[in-house]
């Protein structure tokens, strides 16, 4: 295999590449019908994506069954090795992959773009090293007979993707898949779809035909019929909390497991001890400014000890102020945009109710770029809320936008209780300098995955994944492969 491109190396190219197809089987196959993609920058159209109808996913998922037999018996190392060789043939296409997501998400080609391409090609090599670890047990269970488990695959994967950080969450999905043995159906975000593909592309290449395929099309015509297909084994999704209701049903149904990543309220809790440089640090990159805070596992709710308020806000909104934001590819943009104009109604709308409650204060930071070739509604300014209940639908509920909750604190207990009030449990951060606090605050918190002093984003070896509504199951890590993509067999034989 080479690591010369294989990719088209002009952005525009690349997505034309893909005009109306579907990957499948290693070929590109033409749906009847397109949708259009649009650069949210700009608002002008990028171009025509499949719109696959429920013949067409079904089309794609036969591919997926068909090559299962064969590639469960590539020896499990060899599997990580092609999918090894897929993720160094990807870092020297890394650019021109950036450069379409930065097209089709609007977020900054610097401050998110690149890390993202990065990240995934990481967490694929990480997983390609890990075939050797698909290990069973053996059981004492008698003297003259061996009594073992073993891994299996499960079969074919159906993978459906968001549109903020597609990338990172595909290869969340399908390394661990493609690696325990598993074919893959991804079923791409209709909103972003073309990075997405030129990483399938890439890693079609290197594994035999028809065991990853991509697809493309709407929740209902393609999504809906990507989980009912009797020959998905496995649906893994992450996206809204709605959606992800409507995915478990569907797996209820044919009693298929499922993993959902969904919504997140995540809190901060600041200590009257913390490091004031890094916390506002923390912040700002835990609510994900850079990606106008589109993020499950945003920091959007963060309780400042009462006599750090002051200072953090002033600091706060001092670096936030010099955030640039403006057009995604400029390489002086922090901040690029919203995805969509009705995610930017939804944020809009919250930020209104916000300021028409009584004493609410709103603070916008930086400012909105202008330029004759911008779609300004789509540019938003970080924003923070002051003085809100607790039980306010900014503070309650996902607003999935640059935009934060803050709130001073000086009771432990009732801080904690606050951070703990809401249904989803993704994650949640403590900063303070105090072991004991560190060690008390994170049993209590009732979330999957709790930091202190950090913000860090998914790691590959490490597991993520939430509690309550923010979803079932873990991503990321070996424990994550095991438990989501493989079944355990107990085998036990008596030859007495
Ligand atoms: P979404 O739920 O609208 O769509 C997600 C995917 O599901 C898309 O590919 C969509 O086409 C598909 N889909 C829609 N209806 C379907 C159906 N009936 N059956 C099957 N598939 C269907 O989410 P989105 O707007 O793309 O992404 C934003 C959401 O994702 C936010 O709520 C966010 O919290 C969540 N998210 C969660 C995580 C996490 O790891 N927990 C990470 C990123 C995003």
């Amino acid at each position: 295999m080479t690591d010369t491109p294989l990719l088209p190396q002009d952005p525009e190219a690349l997505i034309a590449s893909y005009a109306g197809v579907n990957l499948v089987g290693g070929e590109k196959r033409a749906t009847a019908a397109t949708l259009a993609v649009l650069n949210p920058a700009t608002g002008a159209e990028i171009g025509q994506a499949a719109a696959s109808s429920a013949e067409e996913t079904a089309a794609a998922v036969e591919v997926a069954a068909a090559a299962f037999p064969a590639w469960t018996q590539v020896p499990a190392r060899e599997r990580g090795k092609l999918v090894g060789a897929a993720a160094r043939a990807m870092t020297a296409e890394a650019e021109v992959i950036a450069q379409a997501l930065a097209r089709e998400t609007g977020k900054a080609i610097r401050t998110e773009c690149r890390g993202e391409v990065k990240t995934a090609i990481d967490i694929l090599e990480f997983y390609s090293g890990l075939g050797s670890e698909l290990k069973g047990e053996t059981v004492p269970f008698h003297p003259r007979s061996l009594t073992m488990t073993t891994r299996e695959p499960l079969g074919v994967v159906g993978a459906i993707l968001p549109w903020n950080v597609p990338l990172v969450l595909m290869m969340l999905k399908i390394a661990p898949a493609l690696v325990a043995g598993n074919t893959v159906v991804v079923k791409a975000s209709e909103e972003a779809p073309y990075a997405t593909y030129a990483m399938i592309e890439i890693l079609s290449r290197h594994l035999p035909a028809g065991v990853v395929n991509v697809i493309n099309g709407t929740g209902p015509a393609c999504g809906a019929p990507l989980c009912a297909h009797p020959k998905v084994a496995k649906i893994t999704f992450t996206g809204s909390e709605a959606v992800g209701q409507t995915v478990y049903e569907a797996a209820a149904k044919k009693i298929i497991p499922v993993s959902l990543e969904l919504g997140g309220k995540s809190p901060m809790i600041i200590c009257e001890d913390a490091d004031l440089d890094k916390t506002v640090a923390g912040a700002i990159s835990g609510m994900r400014f850079t990606r106008q805070g589109q993020s499950c596992t945003a920091a959007s709710r963060i309780y400042v000890h009462a006599s750090l308020m002051d200072a953090f806000m002033e600091k706060l909104t001092a670096e936030l102020d010099k955030l640039v934001i403006g057009d995604p590819m400029d390489e002086a943009t922090d901040v690029g945009t919203i995805i969509n104009a009705k995610q930017a109604k939804v944020i809009t709308d919250y930020v209104a109710q916000a300021e028409a409650t009584p004493g609410a204060k709103v603070i916008r930071c930086g400012t909105a770029p202008e330029g004759a070739d911008l779609a300004p509604e789509l540019f938003m300014q970080p924003t923070l809320l002051l003085d809100l209940p607790e039980d306010h639908p900014c503070v309650m509920n996902e607003i999935f936008g640059p935009v934060a909750f803050i709130a001073a604190w000086d009771d432990y207990e009732d801080v904690i209780a606050k951070a703990n009030a809401t249904h989803y449990g993704l994650a949640a951060s403590v900063w303070t300098k105090s072991l004991s606090v560190a060690l008390d605050s994170t049993a209590r918190l009732n979330a999957g995955y709790v930091q202190v002093n950090q913000n860090l984003t998914i790691q590959p070896n490490v597991s993520y994944g939430g509690f309550g509504r923010s979803g079932l199951g873990k991503e990321a890590s070996l424990e994550a492969m095991l438990a989501h993509f493989t079944r355990s067999k107990t085998i036990v034989m008596n030859f007495d």
